[in-house]
C-alpha cells in the first residue's frame, strides 16, 4: 500500500534576489506536482504544505533550501580533449558528467583555453535566494496511478 500523498496545483512567479522574473506559469497551466517526491525545490514544497486552495502568497526560500549554495569544488578544470565536441566546444555549452560524489550532474563550460575547459556543476541558481509568488488552484489526494508513477498527471491524464 503507498502512502496517501496529495497534488498541489499552483500558479508562481519566480524571481531571483534582484527581483528579476526567472520562470513564470502564468502564461500556461499551472504547476502539479505530487508531495513528498522531491519534484519542486524543499523550501516551496514546505511552504506549499501549509496553504490551501485559493491561497495567494509570496514565499521567500533561501540558497540552501532552493538549488544549494554555491559549491566551488564543482568548479574543475578539464584537458579539452576529455570532452565531446573537443573542436566546437564553447563557453555556454552544458552536458552531463559524473561528479566528485558519482552523482550525473550538468556542467556548464565557463572557461576555456587551448589546453583546458572550467566547468561549472553548480545549478545555474545554485547560491541564489529566491522568491515564488504563488497562488494555490487546486489540492486533491493523488489517483492511484499517479501514486504508484511517482508523480502528479495533468488535467488531461496521462503524459510523460
Ligand atoms: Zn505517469
Amino acid at each position: 500500500m503507498e502512502p496517501a500523498r496529495r497534488v498541489i496545483s499552483f500558479h508562481y512567479t519566480l524571481t531571483d534576489s534582484e527581483g528579476e522574473v526567472i520562470d513564470t506559469s502564468r502564461d500556461s497551466q499551472p504547476f502539479s506536482y505530487m508531495e513528498g517526491t522531491a519534484q519542486i525545490i524543499p523550501g516551496l514544497e514546505r511552504a506549499l504544505a501549509l496553504l490551501s486552495a485559493g491561497d495567494q502568497r509570496k514565499i521567500d526560500v533561501a540558497a540552501k533550501d532552493a538549488y544549494g549554495e554555491h559549491d566551488p569544488e564543482l568548479i574543475i578544470q578539464v584537458p579539452r580533449e576529455k570532452l565531446p565536441n573537443d573542436g566546437t566546444l564553447a563557453v555556454g555549452d552544458q552536458f552531463q558528467a559524473t561528479g566528485p560524489n558519482e552523482e550525473v550532474l550538468m556542467f556548464r563550460v565557463i572557461g576555456i583555453n587551448d589546453a583546458e575547459a572550467t566547468l561549472d556543476g553548480n545549478h545555474p541558481l545554485a547560491g541564489e535566494a529566491l522568491t515564488f509568488d504563488v497562488e494555490v488552484t487546486a489540492i486533491r489526494d493523488a489517483t492511484p496511478e499517479e501514486l504508484s508513477h511517482g508523480h502528479a498527471h495533468g488535467p488531461g491524464g496521462h503524459h510523460h
